[in-house]
């Protein structure tokens, strides 16, 4: 019942949203909506449906969240190991987007888009999806010699889907296909809570072993493939830096170094100021320059 402008494509929308229920897509639909009113649009537009499932997805933006050029840096170069890798290793799903505009609990975010409704997952692209989440850790470290807390969500995405390989999914070769740990679930919260260790301690040393292994396969493999394509990295954080999110074209055309296309996009209403903020001595350190424009339209 919303106007729709003619960007808005429905599919791409689907397939970014899986496992939304009715109530969340409603939800989806009514914030775009409201942005669309908030910048007296006559119609939706594809960048409203975005920025909609965006918050749905990962909270509001925080533009207003005091972030230092180095932190910035930093995430820049973070979230472009995960786009760069989307991007290049086999298997992996395509990238959607990538962003550094703070959003609820995350200082960027990179946004994979499946094919089509995945059910069931290959070891191919789990371990894929492994490589992707070591990207972030992978480029600061090589890029800046130092490492940060931002992987954290990362390396615990990819052990729990390691663990899961070699204890749930037999796709260990050292373990075989077999079942490691009965779960209690509390059928009332719906969710895993506790895991009863139904094997030797022996068994339990393999575990931790494949487990790791996994992980430390993929992270070499990313680290070999960034490494390989560092001039693209570095292009795309540099983009990232400027622009603040790409599209999967912007990072085909940063790849291929390209000069970047810089799509019109609709207006957003203006970025609150951002405040002075007091530093750790009690200093204020002065207003900070204003954020990056987002591209303008052309006409
Ligand atoms: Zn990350």
């Amino acid at each position: 019942k919303i106007p729709r402008a003619e960007d808005v494509d429905l599919s791409v929308l689907a397939r970014s949203t899986p496992g939304f229920s009715g109530a969340d897509l409603a939800n989806l639909v009514n914030e775009a909506a409201l942005m669309a009113a908030r910048n007296t649009q006559k119609f939706v537009s594809m960048r409203d449906f975005e920025s909609s499932k965006d918050k749905v997805l990962m909270g509001a933006e925080r533009r207003s969240l005091i972030i230092t050029d180095e932190e910035k840096k930093i995430t820049a170069f973070h979230e472009a190991g995960h786009a760069l890798l989307a991007a290049l290793v086999p298997h992996s799903d395509p990238l959607h987007k990538v962003t550094i505009i703070p959003r609820g609990m995350a200082l960027g975010l990179t946004q994979q888009l499946p094919s089509e409704e995945k059910h069931n997952w290959s070891k191919e692209q789990l371990e894929a999806r492994i490589a992707v989440c070591m990207g972030g850790r992978i480029a600061e470290e090589t890029t800046f010699g130092q490492i940060t807390t931002g992987a954290q969500n990362d390396i615990e995405q990819a052990t729990e889907m390691a663990r899961k390989m070699v204890c749930e999914w037999g796709m260990s070769n050292a373990l075989g296909p077999l079942t490691y740990g009965k779960k209690e679930e509390a059928i009332f919260l719906g969710k895993e809570f506790n895991r009863h260790q139904d094997y030797s301690e022996a068994t339990a040393l393999k575990i931790d072993a494949e487990i790791k292994r996994i992980v430390t396969e993929q992270y070499e493999r990313a680290t070999r493939i960034l490494t390989d394509n560092r001039a693209s990295l570095v292009r795309v954080a540099e983009a990232l830096l400027e622009y603040e999110v790409l599209d999967a074209p912007q990072l085909k055309q940063l790849m291929a170094g390209e000069p970047l296309a810089v799509k019109p996009a609709a207006p957003l209403a203006p970025a609150p100021p951002r405040e002075a903020r007091a530093g750790e001595d009690g200093r204020t350190s002065g207003i900070l320059p204003p954020p990056v424009a987002d591209p303008r339209p052309t006409s």
